[in-house]
């Protein structure tokens, strides 16, 4: 026994076998032990100097092994040595902090921070929660190879700063503040499902330490209900009350789809600065007509309207050179124009702007304004429609936007509800090496909130892409959280049927009630049926963002009118644009699909937005059958199998749903797109959605506002059959 030492907490207890070279976290009630388990392994890798920077895999890290242990204090202190007996020039530290475990890597005196992976041998878990977008859930029990390190608030990946572990019924919460901190997370093969899933960390640079929090019970929702209590110490949880307190017009997000013309004007210009084309999508006059008839014609309420493109040179061309408006769309009278009319069909308007990229046409370029590398070189950002971009670095960014030709400009001139500044919650921490303006990655996430709180209070509310929780208290919408061109994740090797995981609304169980969240990029949207399914167990609105055959009055084009073939089976990804016998029935796709979708994600955001999601069940085998339940008992349940699968209701006994069919469920309200409800059958099917007009439960209300959205035209309302072709209040 010798060999063996310990800590006890009130509810943790952690131990460290010199014999076996192991240790273990446990929490009582459940005892369940997490913790380096499998005996001689080494505990950590050390990364040689020279490849510290970045989250690839590096080559040959040299592996270290525990050569002694000695209780100090309130401490453990363990000491390593490399596999010929090499000594190490650190020691780890590890204290319990109430059921935490803390991991502190102390280097002797004298020694630099190396870079160094944790756990390299994996801490093993059924299931993995990575904080990428929604939340993706990876599973042990999956065939599939896999392995990823996610960089905290890097591009796709942790957006909380944060991981879990889940086994059995029990969780381990691994959490941190440094943005240097990485994860790398894979699956074993070579060991038995579930159990094979592994969790090492990475620390660089400024990264010390991290904590390792067991959770007794509970799982998904008792690894969220622990993060929160985090997220809220560290003031991320800026909720929708306060959001509304701060500004009024915050209120009119809830239920809004985003609705995106990309780009009003597109200048072509090569990476040689030379122009080849210069297009006109639409004019100010244009986008504003098309608000009037998405309100008039196809009757949609709730839309923050954003528009791309309307700068001097066009987006984005000469960036940070924006004002005034193009003359090519009509100028700034035409733009100031367009914002009163599309605020006057009761919408939100947003002007897209960036400051993260400059070009070296512009009138204001200045090599001063640039993010630089450690030997003095800029960094190269992509080639985009303004040809070759340069990063600014994020003070000088912002010192570029609160130049009165900018953001307080277009404040004075055009007055739009919402401002846009493009990447600045996507794009990862950055560093500038540059002497007279020099950034570490804390930094530049403290310069990158200066800039959004400066949009903000400029011109009243504030959006930029992707989204990371610091971002939270700064802004009021996040661009791109939910999907990324009709996928769920941008990179390939994180969709669900690449990586053996699920999508899972552990964002919505930390931080829904704190902000409006859209998906970005333009998709097809004849193939939108599981994104449909998505956005409706995520409770979030779509995002309708324009492509090429939309330009102009797009629903003037006459081609767009025809619904898709019908699918050679019932899997039909373009469900939700059909709308024979229907509402929206002869309007353009566009329409169609706007329409139908709308009319069901935007109550739901309404009844749930002020809610988190309580739950979230895979109710088959394959995970494809899904349902979430939201703090208020709103429920959604949704097929994404290639069969018809009956669902239980609430409210109505069984629900037959096709493949991509969904049931949403509150008292006050309904949406289905069903082959049978309330006891009445459909041959094919239907879409429809029910609203309570006097606030009592569809049961018992004397006015239920119904909307058909495609399929027969019956439905059972209150024991009565009623045919309502289009909309009716019954
Ligand atoms: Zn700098």
């Amino acid at each position: 026994m010798a060999e063996a030492l310990a800590l006890r907490g009130e509810s943790g207890r952690f131990m460290v076998d010199m014999e076996q070279q192991t240790w273990t976290i446990s929490a009582e009630p459940s005892g369940y032990c997490w913790g380096q388990l499998e005996a001689r392994q080494p505990w950590l890798l050390l990364y040689p100097p020279e490849v510290q920077q970045g989250d690839q895999p590096q080559p040959e890290p040299v592996a270290a092994y525990l050569t002694k242990a000695a209780a100090v204090d309130e401490a453990i202190v363990t000491r390593f040595c490399t596999v010929e007996g090499t000594p190490l020039t650190l020691s780890l530290f590890w204290r319990l902090q109430g059921s935490g475990l803390q991991v502190y890597v102390v280097p002797d005196r004298g020694y630099p921070m190396p870079a160094i992976e944790l756990c390299c041998g994996g801490l093993l878990a059924d299931e993995v929660l990575v904080p990428v977008r929604m939340g993706l859930l990876l599973h042990g029990d999956s065939e599939k190879p896999f392995e990823q390190v996610f960089g905290t608030y890097e591009y796709e990946g942790l957006h909380m700063a944060m991981c879990g572990l889940l086994a059995a019924d029990t969780a381990l919460l691994a959490t941190w503040g440094d943005s240097c901190i990485s994860t790398r997370v894979w699956r074993d093969l070579s060991l038995p499902a579930p159990g094979r899933m592994r969790t090492a960390f990475r620390l660089r640079d400024s990264a010390r330490s991290l904590e390792l929090r067991p959770i007794a019970a509970g799982g998904l929702r008792a690894l969220a209900e622990a993060y929160l209590e985090r997220a809220e110490a560290l003031g991320y949880r800026q909720t929708w009350g306060q959001k509304i307190a701060r500004q009024p017009r915050a209120r009119k997000l809830i239920g809004a789809c985003n609705f995106k013309l990309w780009t009003a004007l597109a200048r072509h210009i090569d990476e040689n600065l030379q122009e080849t084309g210069v297009d006109i999508h639409w004019t100010f006059n244009e986008a504003a007509q098309i608000a009037e008839h998405l309100k008039r014609d196809v009757q949609i309420d709730d839309v923050l309207f954003h528009l791309g493109g309307w700068t001097r040179y066009g987006y984005d061309c000469r960036h940070p050179d924006i004002m005034p408006p193009n003359e090519e769309c009509g100028g700034e009278a035409a733009l100031a124009d367009c914002a009163r009319r599309v605020q006057a069909c009761g919408y939100l308007f947003c002007l897209h702007d960036n400051y993260q990229d400059i070009y070296r046409d512009a009138p204001s370029w200045d090599p001063h304004c640039l993010e630089r590398k450690p030997d003095g070189s800029p960094v190269v950002g992509g080639v985009w429609l303004g040809g070759r971009a340069y990063y600014t670095c994020a003070q000088e960014a912002l010192r570029l936007a609160k130049r009165p030709q900018n953001v307080e400009a277009v404040q004075a001139g055009i007055a739009p509800d919402l401002y846009f500044i493009d990447t600045t919650f996507a794009v990862g921490p950055q560093t500038c090496a540059d002497p007279r303006h020099p950034l570490t990655r804390a930094q530049d996430i403290e310069r990158k909130a200066e800039l959004s709180d400066y949009a903000r209070d400029t011109i009243g509310m504030f959006g930029s892409e992707c989204g990371r929780e610091w971002a939270i208290p700064h802004a009021d919408f996040f661009e791109g959280l939910v999907a990324v061109s009709g996928k769920c994740y941008h990179g390939q090797a994180l969709l669900p049927e690449t990586c053996g995981g699920s999508v899972v609304p552990f964002f919505e169980m930390v931080y829904r009630d704190c902000i409006a969240l859209h998906g970005k990029y333009d998709h097809n949207l004849l193939t939108t049926g599981e994104q449909v399914l998505h956005h409706a167990l995520m409770g979030r609105p779509l995002y309708y963002h324009f492509h090429q055959s939309q330009h102009h009055l797009y629903w003037q084009n006459q081609d767009a009118l025809a619904e898709a073939p019908a699918a050679p089976d019932s899997w039909d990804p373009a469900a939700y644009t059909r709308a024979h016998n229907g509402w929206a029935d002869g309007m353009c796709l566009l329409d169609r699909y706007i329409k139908n979708t709308q009319e069901i994600l935007g109550p739901l955001h309404k009844l749930t937005a002020e809610t988190l999601v309580e739950s979230y069940q895979f109710l088959d085998a394959a995970r494809l059958i899904r349902r979430t339940t939201f703090g208020n008992g709103v429920q959604v349940s949704a097929n994404a199998s290639r069969v018809n699968v009956q669902v239980d209701s609430l409210h109505c006994g069984t629900v037959l749903l096709p493949p991509l069919g969904l049931l949403v469920e509150a008292p006050e309200f309904a949406a289905f797109h069903a082959l049978s409800w309330n006891g009445r059958v459909y041959e094919q099917p239907v879409l429809f959605t029910l609203t309570s007009l006097d606030g009592r439960a569809l049961g018992e209300s004397a006015s239920i506002r119904v909307f058909h959205g495609q399929g027969d035209a019956c439905v059972v309302v209150r024991g009565r059959t009623v045919e309502v072709r289009r909309e009716a209040v019954i």
